[in-house]
């Protein structure tokens, strides 16, 4: 008849069996399976534990330490074990993401500002320097503030010129920037000095000079004696900051409703320094902007006395400065969204 197991001895082979498990375990997975069955609430262990009543006093108080002792023990294996395989797995997984230092870094591409906003802000800086403030209208208007207050009724011809989008009964996309011109006078009393950036919009069909939404800098100088040598001088200077100090300028008359007199500023050709190419169409000037005297009835709209007051008015469109400043010859590779043509405007200035 077999006698049956001394409970000591049992507990010996389950620790060296559990030791050797442990050390062979070669996985995590593994090694938890093995703590489950030794260690767990049902584990061989556990359950030698549970029978430690049905031994005798002595032998209880001898095979409970032991087993006490051997369950921290292969605790402390596991642990050890466990750190063991994942330090292991983790080196695996580094040499598998292995970076090969020589190889070039991947770069990392900057965005910069459009050239047209870029063109912006060096206009505005220049006006900005000569302390005027830069105030925003909204882009859609009123059709009094953006025709009628400024000196264009519904009869006018000039209206045509600005084929609009209409949003509503009586609100334009608005045409221009000059609307910002009777919101600052009806706003505030004179003296007057703020330049306006912003977008407007026009029915134009686009071409290599004309896109329907477009940006233009509205300017507008009120004080008591404003002449029209101020006007001169201003625009004078900002033409030389912006195309150079060899520039030449000259004042052309023209016609605009809401100023009079009214003119345009034509530059010297940047191309052939005014000998006649086909940029400037062999004239030796191109135009840059529109301005003139505030027209009294502009004045009146905008609630002044045109008695006490005078003052002078200037608009831009920035992609056509951009064109000129640039060397441009299409307005439209502005808004084609073309990295390749986008990316040369790359770390300059503004
Ligand atoms: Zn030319």
């Amino acid at each position: 008849m077999k006698r049956p197991m001394d409970p000591s001895e049992e507990a010996r082979r389950l620790e060296s069996d559990a030791k050797e498990e442990i050390l062979s375990a070669k996985s995590l997975e593994d090694l938890e399976a093995v703590r489950v069955k030794y260690l767990g609430r049902k584990g061989l262990l556990t359950g030698l534990l549970r029978k430690l009543g049905e031994a005798g006093p002595d032998e209880r108080r001898e095979l409970g330490r032991f087993l006490n002792a051997a369950k921290s023990a292969l605790s402390a294996e596991i642990d050890a074990r466990k750190a063991a395989l994942k330090a292991a797995r983790d080196e695996a997984s580094l040499h598998e993401e292995s970076v090969d230092i020589t190889l070039p870094g991947r770069a990392r591409e900057i965005g910069s500002r459009h050239p047209t906003i870029k063109m912006m802000r060096e206009i505005m800086e220049v006006f900005l320097g000569m302390g005027f403030t830069s105030i925003e209208g909204p882009e859609i208007e009123t059709e009094y503030n953006n025709f009628d207050a400024l000196n264009t009724p519904e009869w006018h011809p000039s209206r045509d010129e600005h084929d609009s989008f209409y949003v509503a009964d009586g609100l334009v996309l608005r045409t221009h920037t000059s609307p910002a011109q009777i919101r600052v006078m009806k706003s505030q009393p004179a003296p007057v000095r703020v330049i306006v950036p912003g977008r407007c919009h026009r029915r134009d069909t686009p071409d290599a000079s004309h896109v329907i939404s477009f940006y233009q800098v509205e300017g507008l100088y009120v004080d008591y004696e404003v002449s029209m040598a101020d006007l001169k001088g201003t625009l004078a200077a900002f033409a030389r900051e912006i195309f150079g100090t060899e520039t030449r300028v000259r004042f052309r008359p023209h016609f605009f409703p809401f100023t009079e007199p009214s003119a345009e500023l034509d530059i010297s050709c940047l191309v052939c320094g005014g000998k006649g190419c086909r940029l400037c169409k062999n004239s030796g000037w191109v135009e840059v902007l529109g301005c003139g005297m505030v027209h009294p009835n502009v004045f009146r709209h905008a609630g002044y006395d045109p008695r006490s007051v005078t003052g002078f008015a200037f608009g831009m469109g920035v992609e056509r400065l951009a064109l000129l400043k640039y060397g441009i010859e299409n307005m439209r590779v502005l808004y084609d969204n073309d990295l390749r043509f986008l990316k040369q405007f790359q770390g300059m200035h503004a």
